[in-house]
């Protein structure tokens, strides 16, 4: 996986969804050192595997 860090001036912090595909477990999480552990975590317990999705950045205004 690449790191493109360099984009913009902003440090803005990416959200992601950090996924099962053991069991139905489902998490979001703030920057990916948090979806990383979110992800270590959860497969340290269970040994399940694990995806991170990339969530787009605004989501204010959807509301389900
Ligand atoms: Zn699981």
């Amino acid at each position: 996986m690449a790191t493109n860090e360099t984009a913009a001036g902003s440090r803005e912090r990416k959200r992601f969804l950090v996924e099962c595909n053991g069991c139905g477990y489902e998490r979001s999480a703030d920057g990916r050192d948090e979806a990383t552990r979110i992800g270590t975590d959860h497969r340290r317990e269970t040994g399940h595997e694990l995806v991170a999705i990339e969530l787009p950045p605004m989501t204010e205004t959807e509301h389900s």
